[in-house]
C-alpha cells in the first residue's frame, strides 16, 4: 500500500510534536544556542548553589529539546525511509546529541568531585536543587571509582580509541563474510547470509534447515581465530577498564551501572541451573511433536504448530488489547483507548518504504507513539499489546515525574510490555474453544520462555565465564571458546537433543557478547513480568494499584525499589522460580493438547 491510500486515523499524528517545519527549525536553532551556553559554563558551574542549579536546568532543557527534535525527525523518516530530507534531519539531530555530550563533558566529573558538605549546604540554601537529588546521587555513586585529575583526563582521551571490536565484528560478519549458497523450499540454490539464516531455521522443511545450518557454520569455522582475537580483545578491554577503576570485576562494574548487585546475576544463573529439567522436558516434547528420531540443533526452531489461517481486523486487535488491560483500571484503559482511537498514537499498516517491525517511542511532554506493521495475524495482536505496555509505562512515568526523573532504566524496560503480552495470551487461552489456536498460543509462550529465559541465561553464563577466564589471565583462543561454548550448550540442551558439533562455533555469531553483560536483563525482565501477572490474576484490584505505582516510578527510584512497589523482590530466587514454574505449566498444557 502507498501511504496516501491509508486513512488518516491509521497514521500517527506527529503534528503534535511540531505543527510546521518553521517550528522545528526554530527549536533546532535554539538547541544549538543552548549547547554553546553549556560549553561556556565550565568554570562557573560550581561557584554557587544557584550556578550549579542553573547548569543542571540548562542541561535538562537542552536534552528535552534535542529529544523532541530527534523524535519528530526519526518518526517521519521511519514511515518513509526513502525520504532523504527526514533521514538527513534525523542525522543532524543525532549530531546535536553528540555536540551536547562534548559540551557537557565536565558536568559529571564536577558533580562527583563536589565536597559533600558544600553540596548539603547548597540543598539547604536552594531547596529547588532537591529536584536533582537523585540524579546527583546516581553520579556520585562513582566517587570511590574515580582517578585523580590526570588519570581522568587520560581516560577521557582514551575513550576515542576504545570499543572498536564490536564494529569490526559487525562489518566483518555482515559485509565481508560470504557463505556458501543454501537451498530454499523449492530446492533451488540461493545466497545465505546472517539476515536470512534465521528464517531458514524456521522452515518446516528439514533439508532446508540442515543446508543452512551446515553451510553457515562451515564458513564461521574457517574464521574462528579472527573471531576469537576480536572477542579476546573486547573482554580484555572491559576487564582492564574495570581494574583501572578498582571494581572487583568487569561484571561488578557493569551491574553497578544498572544499580543492582551482582547477586541478581548469579541468582538467575543458579536458579536456571537448578531447573534444567524443565527445558529438557520442553525439548523432549518438541522431539515427540515433530515426530523425529533425533532432535538436532537444526530442529530447535522448527515450527511445532501450523500458522493459524484466521485473520483479525485491526479493530478486533484493539478491542482484544483494551479488554486485556481493563484489569489495570480506568485510567490505564481509557488513556490507551483515547490514544489509539482519537489521539492517533499509532501508525498501523505497512506501507511502501516504511520501517519494518514494531516499536514504541516517546519523550517527555509529547504523547507516546507506536510503529506497527499490522498484517492481521494473531502475532500482530500480541505485538500491539506489547508496544502498548511500553507506551503506558512511558505515560505513567512522564505524568508522575519531573523531566529529570521521568525515564525508566533498561533493567525494567521490558517488564510492562511482557506483562501485557502474557495477560493477552492467558485471556485468549481462556476464551478460545479452538484447539489449533490454543496450541499456537501455548507454543508462542513456550518459545518466549525458552528464548528469553533459558537462552539468554545461557548467554549470560557464557559471558560471565569468558570474563572470569580473562581476569584469571587466560587467553580466549578459538579452541578454548569453542570448547567452553560446546560444554555450556550440552548443559542447556540435555540428552533430548543431539548436540551437533558445529554448534561449538555459534559464539562467533552472537553480537550480544559485545554488549557488556546486557542479556541477563532480558531474562530478569520476563521473570518479573511473570511474577506480576501471577499476582494480577490471583489478587486482582487490590494488587493492580501497586502495579500502577511501579509504572509511575519512572527513574525516581532504583530499578529494584521500583519493582518493590509491585511487591517484586528481585533479590529473592522466588521470582525466577515462579517464571520457571509457569513455563513448566505451559509445557504441560501443550503436551495435553497434542
Ligand atoms: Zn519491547
Amino acid at each position: 500500500m502507498k501511504r496516501n491510500d491509508i486513512e488518516t486515523q491509521y497514521k500517527w499524528n506527529t503534528d503534535l510534536i511540531y505543527s510546521s517545519k518553521e517550528a522545528f527549525d526554530k527549536d533546532f536553532e535554539k538547541a544549538g544556542k543552548l549547547i554553546k551556553e553549556i560549553a561556556g559554563r565550565e568554570v562557573l558551574m560550581c561557584e554557587s548553589a544557584r550556578a550549579f542549579y542553573d547548569t543542571l536546568e540548562l542541561l535538562t532543557e537542552t536534552e528535552l529539546i534535542i529529544t523532541k527534535l530527534y523524535e519528530y525527525a526519526h518518526l517521519n523518516s521511519d514511515v518513509d525511509t526513502a525520504d532523504n530530507a527526514f533521514l538527513a534531519l534525523s542525522g543532524k539531530c543525532e549530531n546535536l546529541f553528540r555536540e551536547m555530550g562534548a559540551a557537557a563533558y565536565y558536568v559529571s566529573p564536577k558533580i562527583i568531585a563536589l565536597d559533600e558538605k558544600v553540596l548539603e549546604r547548597w540543598y539547604e540554601e536552594l531547596p529547588r536543587l532537591e529536584a536533582y537529588r537523585r540524579n546527583i546521587e546516581i553520579e556520585r555513586r562513582y566517587k570511590p571509582y574515580m582517578l585523580d585529575d590526570s588519570g581522568e583526563k587520560l581516560m577521557a582521551q582514551m575513550q576515542m580509541c576504545l570499543g572498536s571490536q564490536e564494529n569490526t565484528r559487525d562489518v566483518f560478519s555482515y559485509a565481508d563474510l560470504k557463505f556458501e549458497d543454501t537451498i530454499d523450499e523449492t530446492g533451488k540454490r540461493v545466497p545465505l547470509n546472517e539476515a536470512n539464516y534465521v528464517p531458514f531455521m524456521f522452515s518446516h522443511n528439514r533439508e532446508v534447515r540442515i543446508s543452512a545450518f551446515t553451510n553457515l557454520y562451515k564458513t564461521y569455522a574457517q574464521f574462528a581465530n579472527t573471531y576469537a582475537a576480536l572477542l579476546n580483545g573486547y573482554v580484555k578491554e572491559k576487564t582492564t577498564l574495570a581494574k583501572i577503576r578498582k571494581f572487583a570485576s568487569s561484571l561488578e562494574a557493569s551491574v553497578f551501572a544498572d544499580e543492582v548487585p551482582s547477586s541478581i546475576y548469579d541468582n538467575l544463573i543458579a536458579c536456571v541451573n537448578q531447573n534444567m529439567q524443565v527445558i529438557y522436558d520442553y525439548y523432549a516434547l518438541k522431539k515427540k511433536a515433530l515426530g523425529v528420531d533425533e532432535l538436532h540443533m537444526y530442529d530447535i526452531y522448527a515450527p511445532l504448530v501450523a500458522e493459524i489461517d484466521e485473520k483479525y481486523t485491526y479493530e478486533q486487535a484493539v478491542e482484544a488489547v483494551l479488554d486485556t488491560v481493563k484489569v489495570f483500571g480506568d485510567e490505564y484503559k481509557n488513556t490507551l483507548e483515547d490514544g489509539i482511537k482519537h489521539k492517533r498514537w499509532i501508525d498501523v499498516f505497512p506501507t511502501d518504504n516504511k520501517k519494518g517491525g514494531a516499536y514504541s517511542a516517546g519523550c517527555y511532554g509529547v504523547q507516546p507513539y507506536i510503529l506497527l506493521n499490522f498484517t492481521q495475524t494473531l502475532n500482530d495482536i500480541s505485538t500491539l499489546a506489547h508496544e502498548a505496555g511500553h507506551s503506558m509505562h512511558t505515560y505513567f512515568s512522564n505524568k508522575n515525574n519531573t523531566p529529570q526523573q521521568a525515564s525508566y532504566t533498561i533493567f525494567v524496560a521490558e517488564v510492562a510490555s511482557t506483562v501485557n503480552e502474557l495477560l493477552l495470551a492467558h485471556k485468549l487461552l481462556r476464551e478460545s474453544n479452538n484447539n489449533a489456536q490454543k496450541r499456537y498460543i501455548l507454543n508462542e509462550l513456550m518459545e518466549t520462555y525458552k528464548g528469553t529465559l533459558y537462552r539468554q541465561t545461557m548467554f549470560a553464563e557464557f559471558e560471565k565465564l569468558m570474563h572470569a577466564m580473562s581476569e584469571n589471565g587466560e587467553i580466549l583462543t578459538a579452541d578454548l571458546l569453542s570448547e567452553k561454548y560446546y560444554e555450556i550448550n550440552k548443559k542447556y540442551f540435555g540428552d533430548a537433543v543431539v548436540l551437533d558439533d558445529a554448534i561449538r562455533y555459534e559464539w562467533m555469531r552472537i553480537p550480544h557478547f559485545y554488549y557488556n553483560f546486557y542479556v541477563y536483563k532480558y531474562a530478569t525482565c520476563i521473570c518479573a513480568a511473570s511474577a506480576i501477572v501471577k499476582r494480577i490474576e490471583t489478587q486482582g484490584e487490590a494488587y493492580v494499584n501497586k502495579y500502577i505505582k511501579f509504572l509511575s516510578c519512572g527513574g525516581s527510584k532504583s530499578p529494584l525499589d521500583s519493582l518493590k512497589e509491585a511487591e517484586i523482590d528481585m533479590l529473592s530466587p522466588d521470582v525466577v522460580q515462579a517464571a520457571i514454574e509457569d513455563f513448566s505449566s505451559v509445557i504441560k498444557q501443550f503436551s495435553e493438547l497434542i
